[in-house]
């Protein structure tokens, strides 16, 4: 049975600026079912990052709509954006965005911040759990700068299930580390997929996008290819 957790319908995205309209993405349609491991690849410039921005609330679209979880959030204020970000999506970025005043397990911390339901002991054991799933416990003091770059991302991914979202976005996860930090960051990937969690993955490599169960290409802003694996490689 399918269980939709993202609905998008003809979602455009046109970019203004000065007298350059730039169509990011035209008429895309797209369900994400919970449970789902789907790889986004394409070009550069053909609208992956726009998509997952899209996707993550970090933008608006300009037209179509996109319903995720319970919610219609095409047409929501600022504020409600903002709410929902929060509670049902986790983002992990190329270049990590830790903030570098903070140590491991405020970073880790911050989102949790903005809600107002948890309490300061419940904060403390969410960013806990969330570093042992990454294996990061142990640098909970450290400082970014004090970390090679395959832990800041690990700590980027504390950061993005710490508050247990619906879905993981990450946008090109490994494309600012080594082979073997890679490797290592993707096996992450696998591991909370494999503990249920719904990611959606923007990759050029497609040893990654191997990993997804479901591979969506994007061409000049439309998708050209949407493939769903009927078993998923070990
Ligand atoms: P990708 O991630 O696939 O490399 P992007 O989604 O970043 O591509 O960009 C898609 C297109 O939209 C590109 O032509 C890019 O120049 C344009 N674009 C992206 N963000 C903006 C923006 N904030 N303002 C104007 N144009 C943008
Ligand atoms: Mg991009």
């Amino acid at each position: 049975m399918s269980n939709p957790l993202i609905k998008l319908e003809n979602i455009e995205k046109v970019f203004y600026t000065e007298d350059v309209e730039t169509h990011a993405l035209s008429k895309i349609s797209l369900t994400i079912n919970k449970g789902e491991y789907v790889s986004i690849s394409g070009p550069s410039g053909c609208g992956k990052s726009t998509l997952l921005s899209l996707l993550g609330l970090l933008d608006t679209n300009t037209g179509g709509s996109y319903q995720l979880a319970e919610h219609d959030v095409s047409n929501i204020s600022k504020q409600q954006r903002a709410k929902i970000r929060n509670t049902e999506i986790g983002f992990i970025f190329q270049s990590f965005n830790l903030i570098s005043d903070l140590d491991v397990e405020e970073n880790v911390e911050l989102p949790l911040t903005y809600r107002n339901n948890l309490t300061k002991k419940q904060r403390k054991e969410m960013v806990k759990n969330a570093l042992l799933q990454v294996d990061m416990a142990h640098r909970a003091k450290h400082f970014p700068s004090q970390l090679s770059g395959g832990q800041q991302q690990r700590v980027a991914v504390a950061r993005a299930i710490a508050g247990d979202p619906s879905i993981i976005l990450a946008d090109e996860p490994t494309g600012n580390l080594d082979s073997k930090n890679a490797a290592a960051v993707m096996a992450l990937l696998d591991e909370l997929h494999a503990k249920g969690a719904t990611i959606c993955m923007v990759t050029h490599d497609p040893r990654s996008a191997e990993q997804a169960n479901r591979n969506i290409e994007i061409l000049d802003g439309h998708l050209v290819s949407d493939q769903v694996k009927t078993t998923k490689a070990a």
